[in-house]
C-alpha cells in the first residue's frame, strides 16, 4: 500500500483566535470554508506545499468536533492518508487485525471515498483513508486566459451516477480502475459549469441547482457541502451580474440552476437579468419527453424561463457572443451541442455530455444513457482528431477531479494532460 499525506485535521475552539495565529502569525492564506452540513463541521483549509491543514470548526453542539473539543481541548484531530484503492487498502489492514472505525468505505467531500482506521489502533491517532476527490491543493478555482476571454470553471456540486450507465458497453472491471464505485455502484462525478468573461458575462450551464426533491438528491448522492452559489462568489460573480446563460443540453444536472424557488415558492430565473439561450429542438425533446429520457427532463427547469420571456432559441449552429459559438454533436440527445471558445488564435472547447469525464476520450466508452451511441461515436471520432491537431483545451464538466486538459495521443493511445 502507497499512502501520501493529503492533509492533517485540527479542531479548533476559537476560530477567530486560531486564524490570527495561521493567518496573521504565520501568514499562510486560508480558503473559503466549505460546510460539511451531516456533520456540523465547517472546514477552513490552508494549503502548505504539497499538504494541507484542515481547521475544524464545529457548528452545534451535537457536532464531533464540540464533542472533541469538551473532552479534550482544541488541537490535532485526525490526519487523512490518500491512497489508490482504498478497498485493497482496508482488507490489507483488517487482515493484519487493526481495528477500524468503517470496515467499508463511505462517501467523503469532493466525491471520495473515505474510511476511519481507530485510533486504539492507531496509537492515538485518527487517521482516515481517502481515495479520489479533489487533493487539498488542487480546489482553488484559477481562470484561463484564452485571447480576450477569461474562462472559469465553476463547481456546483459532485454527485453520483450508476457507474454501468456512465460507460455503456465498457465492463466494470475496466471502468472501476478509472472510477471507483460505491457500493452502490455510483461513480462520483462533478457539475462543472463553465463562467465567460468576454463581450458580456455568461454561464454555460448551470449544475443542478437546489429545487430537486430530497429523494431524487439522496439517489444522486449530492454533496451538500458545495454550491454553485459558492463557487460564483469565489470568482467574484453575483447572480445578477451574469448577462447571458448557455445551455448545452436541458437534462437537470445542466440546467436544474438555471431556476429557483423564490420565498414564495414560484419558480423564477437563477440569474434574474440574464437572456437563456437553449437550442429549440432540445426544448421540444424536454418538453416531450418518452420512456426512455424522462427521468433527466423536468419542465420547472426551462418551461418558467419561457413563460417569463426570458428564453432565446437557435435552431442552427450559431454565434452567442464575439468568441463563443454553438455546434451540434447529436448523439447524447439529438440537440446536443458543444461549446466553441475561440480567441487570440486558440480554442477551448465545452465538452458537456459529449465526453462527461477524461475516461470518455476512449473512443468505445460512450454512456449508457445516450439516446444515439453510433452517432457520439463518429461525432467523437472526427473531433478527437480536430482536438489533438489543433490542441483544443477541452473542458471536461462531469470529471471528478480534472476540470480541462489537452488531449494526447501516444502508442496509439489517447490520454488527457491535464491543464
Ligand atoms: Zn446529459
Ligand atoms: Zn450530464
Amino acid at each position: 500500500m502507497k499512502a501520501t499525506l493529503d492533509h492533517i485535521g485540527i479542531a479548533v475552539a476559537d476560530l477567530e483566535e486560531a486564524l490570527k495565529f495561521y493567518r496573521e502569525a504565520l501568514g499562510l492564506e486560508v480558503e473559503a470554508p466549505e460546510d460539511v452540513a451531516s456533520q456540523h463541521v465547517r472546514a477552513h483549509f490552508i494549503p502548505a506545499g504539497q499538504t494541507a491543514l484542515e481547521l475544524l470548526e464545529a457548528t452545534a453542539d451535537e457536532s464531533p468536533i464540540a464533542k472533541y473539543v469538551a473532552k479534550r481541548g482544541p488541537g490535532l484531530h485526525h490526519i487523512t492518508l490518500r491512497v489508490d484503492d482504498i478497498r485493497a487498502a482496508l482488507a490489507q489492514i483488517k487482515a493484519k487485525g487493526v481495528r477500524l472505525i468503517d470496515e467499508s468505505p463511505r462517501p467523503g467531500a469532493h466525491g471520495s471515498l473515505v474510511a476511519f482506521i481507530h485510533p486504539s489502533a492507531a496509537h492515538g491517532v485518527l487517521v482516515e483513508l481517502k481515495q479520489g476527490g479533489q487533493e487539498s491543493t488542487e480546489r482553488v478555482v484559477r481562470p484561463v486566459r484564452l485571447g480576450d476571454l477569461e474562462l472559469v470553471p465553476l463547481l456546483d456540486r459532485h454527485f453520483r451516477l450508476d457507474g454501468g450507465a456512465m460507460f455503456g458497453v465498457v465492463p466494470k472491471p475496466l471502468w472501476e480502475k478509472r472510477l471507483p464505485a460505491d457500493e452502490r455502484n455510483r461513480i462520483a462525478m462533478a457539475m462543472r459549469p463553465l463562467l465567460v468573461r468576454g463581450d458580456r458575462l455568461m454561464i454555460i450551464d448551470a449544475g443542478a441547482g437546489e429545487k430537486m426533491d430530497p429523494k431524487l438528491q439522496e439517489i444522486y448522492g449530492f454533496d451538500r457541502s458545495e454550491s454553485l452559489d459558492a463557487s460564483l462568489a469565489a470568482a467574484g460573480v453575483r447572480a445578477e451580474d451574469v448577462e447571458i446563460v448557455l445551455a448545452s443540453h436541458l437534462h437537470f444536472d445542466h440546467a436544474g440552476g438555471f431556476t429557483k424557488k423564490d420565498p414564495s415558492g414560484a419558480i423564477v430565473p437563477r440569474f434574474p437579468r440574464a437572456r437563456y439561450h437553449a437550442n429549440r429542438g432540445e426544448f421540444e425533446d424536454a418538453t416531450h419527453p418518452h420512456e426512455r429520457n424522462r427521468a433527466s427532463y423536468f419542465d420547472e427547469n426551462y418551461v418558467p424561463l419561457r413563460d417569463a420571456g426570458v428564453l432565446e432559441f437557435w435552431d442552427e449552429e450559431r454565434t452567442i457572443m464575439p468568441g463563443v459559438r454553438v455546434r451540434r454533436t447529436g448523439g447524447h440527445t439529438r440537440w446536443h451541442h458543444i461549446v466553441y471558445l475561440e480567441s487570440g488564435g486558440r480554442t477551448a472547447v465545452f465538452a458537456a455530455d459529449l465526453m462527461p469525464t477524461t475516461a470518455h476520450v476512449d473512443l468505445p466508452w460512450i454512456m449508457g444513457y445516450d439516446l444515439y451511441p453510433v452517432e457520439t461515436l463518429e461525432f467523437k471520432r472526427a473531433f478527437l482528431r480536430e482536438a489533438i491537431e489543433r490542441e483544443y483545451l477541452i473542458f471536461f464538466e462531469h470529471d471528478p477531479r480534472i476540470a480541462a486538459g489537452y488531449i494526447r495521443e501516444k502508442d496509439r493511445r489517447l490520454y488527457v494532460e491535464p491543464l
